[in-house]
Order: C-alpha cells, then structure tokens, then sequence
C-alpha cells in the first residue's frame, strides 16, 4: 500500500515509511492511495474471530509491502493479548437502543492505548530493520503522554522525552507518566502551560542543533498508524450487532478529529455505517465546521472533559481532502489560507461530502453531567464525562430522528471513569475506582525532573541525556 500527502507535495511512502515519518515533508498528513474495500462477504465471515485476529484480517490492506501476514498477526497478539479485557474493546447495553464501546481496558485507562501499544512495536519492529534508533519528543496535558510512554517503555530502540506543564495535570495522569522507571524513559515539568510545552517541542523538531544529532519522531495522532488501528474497534462492534447486515451508528467524543475519522474509513472500506456523529463540548469548532461550513478556531475554555478542549482538529485536513476530491494542490492553499487567518470555508463539495456520513452535537457541562447522570440511573453505569459528551450527542441525534430507533447507536467510551473521578463523583455522587490492574498507583515511586519554562533549558536537557537509557 502506499500512501499519499493531503498537501500532494511530498513523496508518496510505504507503510513503514509513513509509521516512521509521522507527518509528511509539505506539512500534510498521509492517507491510503485508495481505500482498500471488503465485500459483505469477507466482512460476515470475520464474525467470531478473537481481537487480535480481527485486528490482523482489517489492517492487513494497509501493511502489505510492509509487514508479512504472519509478522502482523504476532504483533496483534501481542499487543491486544495484554489488555485487561478479553474482549479487549467489550460492547455494554445500555438501553434498548443505545450500546457503550468500552475502549479504557488498556494500561492507561484511556482508548488511545488500543493504538499506541500498536505503534510502540511497529516502531521497534521498523528501527531493527533499518538499525536506527528513535527519540520521541512529545507535550502532554495528560492523556497521550501516560500511553505514549506506556507503549515504549523497555523498548531497545526507542526513547520518549514528554513535557508536562507542572502541576497542572490531575495526580492519576502524572503518577501514569513518572510511575514508569524505565531507563528510556524521561519525564520532564516544565514550568508554564501545555501551549509553553507545545512550543519548545515544536521548536525542536525544527531546530539544527537537534535534528543535526537525534532521529526525532511523533506520537501525536497525526500518525497514520495509530488511525488504522482505531478502525479495527468499529468492525469489532459491528460484527456484534449484526453488521454487515444491519447498519449501526456510532457517537464519538471528538477532539483531534482521530478516532472518529477511523469510523469513517471503516465505512469506506465497507462496513454499513448509518451515521457518524461528532460530539463536541463547548470547544466546538467541529461542530460549526460540520454544521455550517464555517471552521474558525477561538480560544479554548478549560472544561471537565480536557482531551476534547481543541482550538484546531489536525485530522479534519483529511476528511477535507477525501471529500473535496483528493486535490492535494488546492487544499494547500486551502489550509495555507487558514493558518494565515484561523477561519476558512469548506467548499460545497467538502460540505456535502461530510454531511453524507456525518452528524455533529455538542454538550455543554450541565448536559455532560446529565448524561453521566442518565447512564447511572438507567443502566448502573457509572462513565467518564468524555464518554457522556459522546452520550449526550447520541441522545440528542437519536431524539431528532437522524438515526431510526431500529438502528443501535454505540457511543465510544474513551476514558475510564477513575480517570477523571472528581468530576464523575460530583455528577453521580459515586468516586469510580480505580481498576486493581493500576490500583498501586499511588504507592509507586515516581520519576521526573522539574525544568524553567525557557527553550534553552529543555532542548539542552534532552541533548544532554538523549541515548543514555
Ligand atoms: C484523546 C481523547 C479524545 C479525543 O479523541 P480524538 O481522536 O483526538 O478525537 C476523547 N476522549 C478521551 C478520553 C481522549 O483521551
């Protein structure tokens, strides 16, 4: 498979090649040549198949050139063999119509394991092949940095540098990061806010001193692989449900645009998908974007549903590109325009092809806090506010008969509830948990060094104990 830049100027690379590069040389992001497609046939008899070899049979199209079918199977069973689900992503009913996709069985408690673990070993597979080695450079607010770390810890080539801002990420999000003694391994709080952190990684990526001495790479969700990885949880439902032969629809809490564009190629490759809403909170850029063609980013309101607080959603610059007829040339002026002015315009085309697959809702705190509210009072189960804004927006869809009451709509559960176990004891009144596989958590030495705000400071840092582990 090879696979294309959304901004049509950037060699077209293998598979290997975009895992490794991350975002393309034109500042675009990679995306498959053409969609590789399952007939209904091949999608039934995927039926019954264990994850990790559902995980195998769908990312197969996307590897070949790269990985053999037997090495992608070993990599899947080791991977999804570990999460602490047999299941790995189990569905839960939660009334008549509406299903959870619980996707926080993995070490972080968060979905974005399902795709990091994956990446941990293709990394390490790739850099054996080609004898290099991979310094990792990452800002977190919480969330990636615990599963990115998490995903290469005790790899042989590959180590992870992650800044957090300093005291402001929550007790369980920084003891799932500085828990981790690994000796490749280095976690850094830096002085300032997550955009302060942002920034010096940006910087690094760009500055001579570091790219002339380090291999540099990204975790961010930008990465083609983590992406593919994500499809699999929707064939994994659907299969449940009766797919291919009775369509389901999806609510996904969106912030990066990631995990709700890997439904969309799930639907692409096959699989009959009803909808797909993008639920938002009150950062809700996708949500004007999606239902009025307007995409100008603002500022960001801090909210209890952090990993959704997003002023811009890289992966949307796919969708746009797939929609608005895989024109390379025209959607780099297209987002040329926007980084100049923040604000742009979707064309007709890019409009109608979204509203083809797509719905959009948004949830305000009350109604995140109902929703977490609704799903105790009717089900008994207790979910993570990311969760209920997916909830919300189901309900809120569902009420206004886009999607018939015949048709199961699943809403993605993206976080464990102990994760963000203040925020779901005020809504409930019940503190969730946390699961016994994390539960000495809080008895665990931690690891990290405390760094000034400024840029000098933190590239010197990384210089200086970079290849040591
Ligand atoms: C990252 C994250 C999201 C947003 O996912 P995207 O792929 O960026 O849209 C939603 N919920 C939780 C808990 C997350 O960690």
């Amino acid at each position: 498979m090879q696979y294309v830049s959304t901004r049509g100027g950037a060699p077209a690379l293998d598979f290997e090649g975009v895992t490794l590069a991350g975002l393309a040389s034109d500042g675009g992001l990679y995306v498959p040549a053409e969609w590789p497609r399952f007939s209904k046939d091949e999608i039934r008899a995927m039926r019954g198949l264990a994850y990790p070899d559902l995980a195998a049979r769908v990312m197969a199209p996307f590897v070949s050139g790269s990985l053999t079918e037997d090495e992608l199977s070993a990599i899947c069973h080791k991977v999804y063999g570990d999460f602490g689900h047999g299941a790995v992503t189990p569905l839960v009913q939660l009334d008549a119509q509406h299903w959870l996709l619980e996707l926080f069985h993995g070490p972080t408690l968060a979905f974005k394991d399902v795709a990091l673990q994956l990446l941990g070993r293709l990394f390490e597979t790739f850099l054996a092949r080609r004898g290099e080695r991979l310094t990792i450079v990452g800002a977190t607010s919480g969330d990636t940095g615990s599963a990115a770390i998490q995903a290469v810890a005790g790899l042989d080539r590959v180590e992870i540098f992650m800044l957090h801002p300093r005291g402001r990420v929550s007790d369980v999000q920084r003891r799932q990061m500085t828990t981790v003694l690994s000796p490749n391994v280095h976690n850094l709080a830096i002085d300032g806010s997550f955009d302060d952190a942002q920034a010096h990684v940006k910087r690094m990526f760009t500055d001579p001193e570091v790219t002339g001495r380090l291999n540099l790479g990204a975790v961010n969700s930008i990465n083609w692989a983590r992406l593919m990885a994500q499809v699999v949880y929707y064939f994994a439902s659907a299969l449940q449900l009766g797919g291919p032969d009775r369509p389901v629809a999806y609510s996904v809490p969106t912030g990066n645009f990631g995990d709700v564009f890997a439904g969309y190629v799930a639907a692409k490759m096959g699989l009959p998908i009803e909808r797909l809403i993008v639920a938002t909170n009150i950062n809700d850029i996708l949500h004007r974007a999606l239902s009025s063609g307007d995409y100008s980013a603002g500022g960001v309101t801090p909210t209890i549903t952090p990993s959704m607080d997003i002023q811009v959603s890289s992966n949307f610059e796919r969708l746009l590109f797939d929609c608005g007829g895989r024109d390379g040339a025209a959607l780099a002026q297209q987002m040329r325009g926007f980084e100049q002015t923040r604000a742009m315009q979707l064309t007709n085309a890019q409009a109608e092809g979204a509203a083809a697959l797509f719905t959009s809702a948004r949830a305000d705190q009350a109604e995140t806090a109902r929703a977490m509210a609704w799903a105790y009072r009717v089900a008994g189960q207790v979910i993570d506010p990311h969760t209920a804004v997916g909830l919300h927006a189901a309900q809120a869809v569902a009420a206004a008969g886009v999607v018939p009451a015949g048709v199961p709509l699943v809403t993605l559960a993206t976080a464990h509830p102990a994760k963000f176990r203040d925020a779901v004891e005020r809504a409930v009144g019940v503190r969730p948990a946390l699961p016994a596989r994390v539960g000495d958590l809080f008895g665990r030495e931690e690891s990290m060094v405390a760094l000034p705000g400024d840029y000098v400071a933190t590239r010197d840092y990384v210089l200086g104990h970079a290849g040591a582990g």
